[in-house]
């Protein structure tokens, strides 16, 4: 059974639409991510579930209950913000108790619960700690614990780690994915980063305009993009004319062809590809990038700008602007999209 379902949700901003219309399935214990350029509705459907923007039609169940119009503490969701939103009058441990004094929980079991918390995101040790003196991640990890200490039923983040630096965000985001599964907690988080989303989630929902346009694990969303807005989103994919496809590759196609940088080779002589590998064509390198690991280089083919990823085996290996190459494609990984 779905434990979170969503139907025909539809809101707008004086008559402006966000969404319209929007359904969608989550199964209990399921890490969702939404995913999409800035200004496509992801905080709006996020902040629609936890009930701080009211829908203006549409239904939302959690465990077949209608939540719709449920005011957010009634709801058993948690939300974990971009800003982490402490008190910064409050200790850690009372930023985390905040919850459950709102509850009225006894004080013994308050103690005993916001010490599990504390360990769960591991912030042993800082319990009397003030905001101001934590780091951002340490403060996103308290905001967590506040969310969680509730025990809702679903959590809810909004670009949980946008303002952290990239190794703690790193770390963060694999303590979120650790916590989450211990705890089999139906999670929707949300972001604008594909590697974010493709490294968390058990599926992908990739957003555009008010529209989710494929929902499908971070594997096919990558490599089986729905259409050419997917395509375009995920993995630098470069995007080829049905005029294109058939002058590189002889291909007949009426949409348009997806195809990844690592799906192109930069032929070396007298090394086997295999049968999957299509003809030869002549090309020039226009530039390169260095991202690390990988050398993400600008080749033109005829009037054709392709990005085509190597691996980077030192500076020897570097093709500078103007080498002529020769390129091959492997035929299996040619996408056509609409
Ligand atoms: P995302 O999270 O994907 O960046 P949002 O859900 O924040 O997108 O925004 C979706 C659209 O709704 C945007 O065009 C935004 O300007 C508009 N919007 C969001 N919140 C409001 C609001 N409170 N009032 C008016 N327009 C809003």
């Amino acid at each position: 059974m779905h434990y979170l379902e969503v139907a025909n949700l539809t809101k707008s901003f004086n008559q402006t639409p966000v969404f319209n219309n929007i359904s969608f399935d989550i199964s209990q214990g399921e890490f969702i991510t939404l995913l999409g350029p800035s200004g496509c509705g992801k905080s709006t459907l996020l902040r629609s579930l936890a009930g701080l923007i009211t829908p203006d039609r549409g239904q939302i169940r959690v465990s077949g209950e209608d939540i719709t119009w449920l005011k957010p503490q009634q709801r058993g969701i948690g939300m974990v913000f971009q800003s982490y939103a402490l008190f910064p009058n409050l200790t850690v441990a009372d930023n985390i108790a905040f919850g459950l004094k709102m509850q009225r929980l006894d004080t013994n079991d308050i103690k005993r619960r916001v010490a599990e918390a504390v360990e769960l995101v591991g912030l042993e040790g800082r319990e009397s700690y003030y905001p101001a003196s934590l780091s951002g991640g340490q403060r996103q990890r308290v905001a967590l614990a506040r969310a969680l200490v509730v025990r809702p039923r679903i959590l809810l983040l909004d670009e949980p780690l946008s303002a952290l630096d990239a190794p703690i965000r790193k770390h963060l985001r694999e303590q979120i994915r650790t916590i989450q599964q211990q705890l089999n907690l139906t999670t929707v988080f949300v972001t604008h980063d594909q590697e974010e989303a493709l490294t968390l989630s058990d599926r992908v929902f990739v957003m555009n305009q008010g529209q989710i346009v494929q929902a499908d694990t971070a594997e096919a969303v990558y490599t089986r993009p729905a259409n050419d807005f997917v395509a375009g989103f995920m993995g630098n994919y470069n995007l080829l004319t049905p005029e294109q496809a058939r002058q590189l590759l002889g291909l007949e196609i009426s949409g348009r062809l997806a195809v990844r940088p690592e799906s192109i080779y930069i032929r070396e002589p007298g090394r086997d590809y295999g049968p999957a590998m299509t003809a030869p064509v002549t090309a020039t390198v226009a530039s390169h990038q260095l991202l690390g690991n990988v050398i993400r280089y600008r080749i033109r083919v005829a009037d054709c700008l392709l990005t085509v990823d190597r691996l980077n085996r030192g500076a020897d290996a570097l093709l500078p602007a103007g080498s002529p190459l020769e390129l091959i494609f492997n035929s299996t990984e040619l996408k056509e999209v609409a």
